[in-house]
């Protein structure tokens, strides 16, 4: 399974990616929090992206594209993953789709997390709170001003994103204003409708912890609910055009050039050496 969560910061893309992480035994993909591993660890990458995440800005596409196609070669990325931040952009959702099609590979889902923005700053200072209760770092972008820019960013950046996967139809809508087991069992029924199976060893032991019996219901009930999404995706393909009307046009001059790097890097190993031997080939004629 490979999904992508889209939904403003609050939208509950984290918590609901963890979940997945332990039903289905894939791994969660997070741009958010690799580049604040980068930061902590102060690589070059995190040098670049600190001041940038500090003020609710965006890193360059070209840096997360690079990080996220290193990522996803990784063996425990090869039953599935779960891209959660990623991509943010329309050229960052261009690049994803040229990397997975020179990795042979496909992308199956693209839940959009949909919630009321009065609901977000609450949201998020709830989880400031929690952090601060169990003795955990503050992030520092999780306050009431950088969180307004990042929003601002989301609504102009991201979200046309949503009109991006509708075209495609790869995108469901889920109400993530409903309570946090509700959205899973949400994700899980569409999952399931989109042919999704559970690995035997994640199914029994974890479904206690995470999300009580969501997946005992079965198929059933997901072949019900497998037409609900192609309504929500009407709805959001409506309100997406909506949306993709004010948003910036494609930057397809730093798209081709981000894929061109990704391309290059890729083809560093394997087909130079083919290359070679075809020249080789060519000039024993
Ligand atoms: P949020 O809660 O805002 O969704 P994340 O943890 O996903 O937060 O990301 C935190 C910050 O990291 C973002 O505000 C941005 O600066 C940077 N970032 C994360 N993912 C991306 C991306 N795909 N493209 C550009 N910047 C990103």
């Amino acid at each position: 399974m490979r999904i992508i969560l889209l939904g403003p910061p609050g939208s509950g893309k984290g918590t609901q990616a963890q979940l997945l992480v332990q039903r289905y035994g894939i791994v969660q993909l997070s741009t958010g929090e690799m580049l604040r591993a980068a930061v902590a660890a102060g690589t070059p990458v995190g040098l670049k992206a600190k001041e940038i995440m500090a003020g609710g800005g965006l890193v360059p596409d070209d840096v997360v594209v690079g990080i996220i196609s290193d990522r996803i070669d990784q063996p425990d990325a090869k039953a599935g993953f779960i891209l959660d931040g990623f991509p943010r952009t329309v050229p960052q959702a261009e690049a994803l789709d040229e990397l997975l099609k020179h990795k042979h590979m496909k992308l199956d889902a693209v839940i959009e997390l949909r919630v009321n923005e009065s609901a977000l700053l609450s949201r998020v200072e709830t989880r400031v709170a929690q952090m601060r209760e169990r003795g955990e770092e503050v992030r520092v972008d999780d306050t009431p001003e950088v969180l307004t820019k990042r929003l601002a960013s989301y609504r102009s950046l991201t979200e046309p994103l949503i009109h991006y996967y509708s075209e495609r139809r790869k995108l469901s809508t889920i109400d993530g204003m409903m309570a946090i087991d509700e959205v899973t069992r949400a994700i899980h029924r569409l999952l399931l409708a989109l042919g999704a199976v559970e690995p035997k060893t994640h199914a029994k032991g974890t479904t206690k912890s995470t999300v009580k019996g969501a997946a005992k219901k079965g198929a059933k009930k997901a072949a019900k609910v497998a037409k609900k999404p192609a309504k929500t995706a009407k709805k959001a393909a409506k309100a997406s055009k909506k949306a993709a009307k004010g948003a910036p046009k494609t930057t397809k001059k730093a798209l081709k050039k981000a894929v061109k790097k990704m391309v290059k890097k890729a083809a560093k190993k394997g087909p130079k050496k083919s290359a070679k031997k075809v020249t080789k080939k060519r000039a024993k004629r």
